[in-house]
């Protein structure tokens, strides 16, 4: 056997940072460890991505050059901000180290090979919307016979491989436990996945999950470039570690190697990933698959004040499948226990959340240190509104604006058209729904329309179908027009007036929409959830024309989503998130909203009835508390109001249920108005 040697940098710490004196003895440990494998696990706020930007500041410290170091993280902005704290500590210039995460890495060595795996220099990466249009193109010309079985589209497939890829196992088992329904189409699925690797190759274009899947075979086929790439980077550091997915964990294995260092952080009660493929197992069984593995523990909590602490170590308490950690506060008490804060409905839910935030800024704290956390995206419109109303600036990041989604949209477009015969956009969204019909059939039967509305000299009333009858549309499309003919046709009442907004939306979805969102998109339920939403919130109008206008003007504020928002960032906004985006972040106030059982644990989850689901919400629970630095609000409304069941009455969440009530303090809200 080889015999290992280390040469030791002559160079001493040139930073001047007094380590010791920053860190606490177990962060220091682990900063200072020796080469080799290591793994910080510890819970919420302990220090572990503290620990692993001084790691990076003690390498280079100590002499070991920045390409040589290799530090992936959860997002790039997260690799951003540790490279800059460490910037300002040692006189590097960290730019040349690699960091980002996985996809950006894989993206870096995937430009400087290409031709190994078939591919040319200056490949094109594939967003969402160019990778559905390829696989369109390719649905194209497969010779699919889709009249007999409904097919997935293009988006639903797109997750089927993506899924595959990411839990590296085979597409018959993804398309046998997570898309049953489609097993009768399977063998066509397969072709189709096969045609769109070689339209990927002869197009010379990668999508998302290809940065990874094709790094891994690059290093696993070629020799040559694993021993380079291995010596390269001698020093390999992953945060976040509990959400690493089977592909991930082999891409850092392969370029770690026998002799090389490697150090993980994480913490097993914040895996909150499994849903996408991510195994908790990666990080449990770290020093089982790396035997010479030196393990880490932190106790200590920096974040949070101790009333914030000691409720989030009792609401992870009972989960069953954890490693325990006693984990106290570093910080003094404050006096106060987060609240509980039990309001009438939803629109109370948001005036509180406003109010606070307005009372909080008085008191001297920024909008940047204040977030508002909700399990789904959809749980934040009613706030949206409300600080939109209210002129209190926000960033969101769990996605698009809840009004500028595709599917609100799309419905809002069936609305208005109903409300306004001559409106040409809304017009041609809807058109472009049908399938067969594409831009130029949309402008014909958009000219078709307004010649038959000029012929009755611009006071078309009655029955839309009556009307669309006599259009010509293509053959693929006519069931589908019909059917929007008679779906609006219930959008008006026999005097040709508009229907109250709620019902429209009721009739929209039933009539055209359900189906349309099943095969078109891969969250069919979470999209379905958001129309529930909407409905609800139009119940509180009578007039369509003033619900629809009220939609416009708040999609039509400034708009922060994907690239825009990093731009954005620094901006003063409160920040509204999910929880899963939450990860890894703090701020000194969190409202935590829609704490109801069935909306945080989840429905879905609840009814799938698995203990494993639950526990995993719990996770995600803990990851919401643990957010807070200083003030905790735990809120929830009583009355919801469900579009199909009408009021629905909510117990709390489950989560707050199992906290000792001596945790919190139940808030009585009361308006005055
Ligand atoms: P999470 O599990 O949420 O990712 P974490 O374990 O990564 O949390 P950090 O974000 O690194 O924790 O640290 C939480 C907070 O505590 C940060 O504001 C950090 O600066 C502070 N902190 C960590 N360790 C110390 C320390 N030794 N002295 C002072 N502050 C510290
Ligand atoms: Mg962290």
């Amino acid at each position: 056997m080889a015999r290992d040697y280390t040469l030791h940098s002559t160079k001493g710490p040139a930073s001047g940072i007094n380590y010791k004196a920053e860190l606490n003895a177990s962060q220091y440990e682990a900063v200072s460890a020796p080469p080799g494998h290591a793994l910080v696990i510890a819970g919420a706020g302990s220090g572990k991505t503290r620990t692993l930007t001084y790691r990076v500041a003690y390498l280079l410290d100590n002499g070991i050059p920045p390409e040589n170091i290799l530090l992936l993280t959860f997002t790039n902005k997260a690799a951003r901000e540790m490279l800059d704290r460490v910037s300002a500590l040692v006189q590097v210039d960290t730019r040349r180290l690699w960091g980002g995460t996985f996809h950006s890495v894989g993206n870096r060595l995937l430009r400087r090979h290409p031709e190994r795996l078939g591919y040319r220099p200056g490949f094109s990466i594939m967003d969402r919307e160019d990778q559905k249009d390829l696989l369109d193109s390719v649905l194209g010309g497969a010779a699919i016979d889709k009249g007999s079985y409904r097919f997935p589209k293009s988006e639903v497939l797109a997750e089927m491989f993506s899924l595959a890829e990411n839990i590296c196992c085979d597409l018959q088992e993804i398309i046998d436990t997570r898309y049953p329904y489609f097993d009768l189409v399977s063998e066509p699925i397969h072709r189709v996945h096969q045609l769109y690797r070689e339209k990927k190759l002869e197009t010379n274009t990668m999508d998302f999950d290809d940065l990874l899947t094709l790094s891994v075979r690059l290093l696993q086929e070629n020799e040559d470039l694993l021993q380079t790439y291995q010596r390269m980077f001698q020093f390999v550091l992953v945060d976040e570690f509990q959400d690493t997915n089977r592909l991930q964990c082999d891409f850092v294995d392969l370029l770690v190697g026998e002799g090389g260092n490697l150090m993980v952080v994480g913490d097993d009660a914040q895996s909150i990933y499994s849903w996408r493929g991510a195994d908790v197992g990666n990080i449990l069984n770290f020093a089982e698959h790396h035997p010479t593995a030196k393990t880490y523990k932190i106790e200590t909590n920096y974040r949070s004040v101790p009333e914030i602490l000691s409720l989030a170590n009792a609401a992870i308490e009972a989960n069953t499948a954890q490693i325990r950690k006693s984990l106290h506060a570093s910080r003094p008490g404050k006096g106060t226990l987060p609240a509980l804060v039990q309001v009438d409905n939803p629109g109370a839910q948001a005036a509180f959340v406003a109010q606070r935030i307005l009372e909080l800024q008085d008191e001297g704290v920024d909008f940047n240190e204040m977030a508002v956390i909700y399990r789904a995206h959809f749980h934040s419109l009613e706030i949206q509104l409300e600080l939109t109303q209210r002129g209190i600036p926000f960033q969101i990041t769990s996605g698009l604006r809840f009004f500028e989604q595709a599917h609100v949209k799309d419905v809002a477009a069936f609305m208005k058209f109903a409300v306004n015969r001559k409106d040409e956009v809304s017009f041609m969204r809807l058109v472009r729904l049908i399938p067969g019909v594409g831009s130029a059939s949309a402008a014909k039967l958009w000219s078709d329309w307004s010649q038959c509305e000029g012929s009755n000299e611009g006071a078309m009333t009655g029955r839309f179908s009556a009307y669309m009858k006599e259009m010509k549309v293509p053959k693929k499309a006519q069931s589908t027009w019909d059917q929007f003919g008679y779906t609006l046709d219930e959008l008006i009442d026999p005097q040709g007036l508009p229907v109250a907004p709620a019902g429209m939306i009721h009739s929209i979805v039933e009539g055209v929409y359900a189906d349309y969102m099943k095969a078109k998109f891969k969250n069919y339920e979470q999209r379905a959830q958001d129309l529930e939403q909407l409905s609800s919130f139009g119940s509180r109008y009578t007039d369509p024309i003033e619900f629809l206008s009220q939609l416009s003007l708040l999609s039509g504020v400034d708009t922060d989503n994907a690239p825009a928002a990093e731009a954005t960032q620094d901006r003063e906004a409160v920040t509204l998130t999910t929880a899963h985006q939450a990860k890894g972040l703090e701020w000194q106030v969190v409202f935590a909203i829609w704490l109801a059982d069935g909306m945080f644990p989840n429905r879905r989850v609840l009814d799938e009835g698995s203990a494993e689901g639950v526990e995993e919400e719990r996770r995600l629970f803990y990851v919401t508390v643990t957010r807070a630095k200083d003030e905790l609000y735990m809120i929830y409304p009583l009355i919801y109001h469900a579009a199909r069941d009408g009021n629905v009455l909510q117990v709390p969440s489950r989560f707050i249920a199992d906290l000792p009530a001596g945790l919190m303090e139940p808030w009585n809200v009361r308006s005055v108005f």
